[in-house]
C-alpha cells in the first residue's frame, strides 16, 4: 500500500510559484494547470463517448462474428449465443465486443480502432468514401486525439501493485513492466494486491486524475503529474495472483512459438498477433481456488499443443478436436497418447468463468 502523506498545501494565487520561476503562481502555472484540468476533464469525457461510438461499429460488422467468436472463444459459442454471452461468462459479451474492436485482426490488416484513427488522418480529403466511417463517427476533436492513442491499446493483463482506495491502483503490464495509473473506482475495491486485470487500458491524455485529488505518494515514488491515466475500456476478467507464474510462462510459451517464424518478435508482436490466447487461458481456469495441478496441465498442454501443431491450443482446454492431418505428419516420433484430450483430464478443464469482472 501506498504509504499516506500529508495533503500538499495549497498555494495561494498570489504566491511564489512552486517551479521556482520567481514569478507568482497565478502568473506562472495557474492558468497553464487551469488549461490542462479543463482538457482533461473534456478527455474524460470524451472516453466514454468515443468507447460507446467503437462499440457501436463492432455491433455493425456481424459479418466478422463468426471468426472472431471462434479466436476469442476458442469455437466454444455461435453467433446464436452472442446474445447470451453476459450470462454464458461473466460479461462475456463486452469483454468479446471490446478484444473485436482493438485486437481483431481478421482478414484485414489493421483493426478496427486502427482503421478508424487512419480515415482520421484522410478526413481533410472529406469526399473520399474510404474516410466516411470515422469522420461520420468521431467529430469531436477530443474524440479524435483520444482515438488516435488508441489505435496501440491492446488486451494485456496488468498486475495491481497500489491501490488508491475509490479512486484507482497503480498497475504494472505483466509482459513489459511498463507501469500505469488507471483511474477505475470499482476496481480499487475489488482487486487485492498482485490480482491480474486482464482487459484494456486506455490512455487518456492530461494531468494524473488520481494522486494529486487524495496526496498518496504514487507507487515507485514517480512523479505521475505529467504522464496520461488510463481507463478500462469495457470489462475486464480478473485472474487471481496465484496464476501469475502460470499465465507468463502460458505466454512465454506463445512468445517462443512466434519466434520460430518471427525471430524478432517481442511481447509487442505477441499482444498484436495472439492477444486472444490469453482469453483461452482464462477459459482454462477453474472457477474457484485454482488447483496448481491444473494450473501446471495448462502450461504443460500449452507446451505439447505447440509443439505439436504450432498453434492450436484446443487441446488447452480439453476439448476433442480431429487430429491435424499435416501436424500428424510432422510428429513421427510422437505417440498419439500424449494428445491431452485423451487423458480423461479435459473435464477438469471445462472452460469456466473464472474470470470476475469489473466495471
Ligand atoms: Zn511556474
Amino acid at each position: 500500500m501506498p504509504r499516506l502523506q500529508e495533503k500538499k498545501k495549497k498555494i495561494g494565487r498570489n504566491d511564489p510559484c512552486w517551479c521556482g520561476s520567481g514569478k507568482k503562481y497565478k502568473d506562472c502555472h495557474f492558468p497553464i494547470e487551469q488549461t490542462q484540468r479543463a482538457e482533461t476533464m473534456k478527455l474524460h469525457q470524451a472516453q466514454d463517448t468515443l468507447f460507446a461510438r467503437i462499440i457501436e461499429a463492432v455491433q455493425n460488422m456481424p459479418e466478422q462474428f463468426p471468426s472472431a467468436l471462434e479466436q476469442f472463444w476458442e469455437g466454444k459459442y455461435t453467433v446464436e449465443q452472442m446474445a447470451d454471452l453476459d450470462d454464458l461468462e461473466q460479461r462475456g459479451a463486452e469483454r468479446f465486443l471490446t478484444w473485436v474492436a482493438f485486437d481483431y485482426l481478421g482478414d484485414q490488416a489493421q483493426t478496427l480502432v486502427e482503421r478508424l484513427a487512419a480515415s482520421l488522418e484522410s478526413m481533410t480529403d472529406a469526399i473520399d468514401v474510404s474516410a466516411a466511417d470515422a469522420s461520420t463517427l468521431v467529430v469531436d476533436p477530443f474524440e479524435q486525439r483520444l482515438l488516435r492513442q488508441w489505435q496501440h491499446v491492446r488486451l494485456q493483463p496488468y498486475v495491481n501493485e497500489a491501490i488508491y482506495e475509490g479512486q484507482g491502483l497503480t498497475v504494472r503490464n505483466l509482459f513489459t513492466a511498463e507501469i500505469c495509473e488507471l483511474a477505475d473506482a470499482a476496481a480499487s475495491r475489488r482487486l487485492e494486491i498482485g490480482e491480474i486485470l486482464l482487459g484494456h487500458l486506455v490512455p487518456v491524455g492530461g494531468k494524473a486524475m488520481i494522486t494529486p485529488a487524495e496526496g498518496i505518494e504514487p507507487a515507485y515514488g514517480r512523479d505521475i503529474s505529467d504522464e496520461p491515466t488510463y481507463y478500462l475500456a469495457g470489462a475486464a476478467a480478473h485472474i487471481t495472483s496465484d496464476t501469475t507464474e502460470q499465465l507468463l510462462e502460458f505466454a512465454s510459451l506463445h512468445l517462443e512459438d512466434l519466434r520460430r517464424t518471427q525471430p524478432a518478435a517481442t511481447w509487442h508482436d505477441f499482444v498484436r498477433q495472439r492477444s486472444h490466447v490469453l482469453n483461452h487461458f482464462v477459459m482454462a481456469l477453474p472457477e474457484v481456488a485454482p488447483d496448481p495441478s491444473i494450473l501446471q496441465q495448462i502450461v504443460m498442454r500449452t507446451r505439447v499443443a505447440l509443439q505439436l501443431t504450432g498453434s492450436s491450443l484446443s487441446h488447452l482446454i480439453g476439448r476433442n478436436q480431429p487430429p491435424d492431418a499435416d501436424a500428424d505428419a510432422a510428429l513421427t516420433d510422437e505417440p498419439e497418447t500424449d494428445a491431452p484430450a485423451d487423458t480423461g483430464h479435459g473435464a477438469d478443464l471445462e472452460p469456466d468463468v473464472s474470470a470476475a469482472s469489473t466495471e
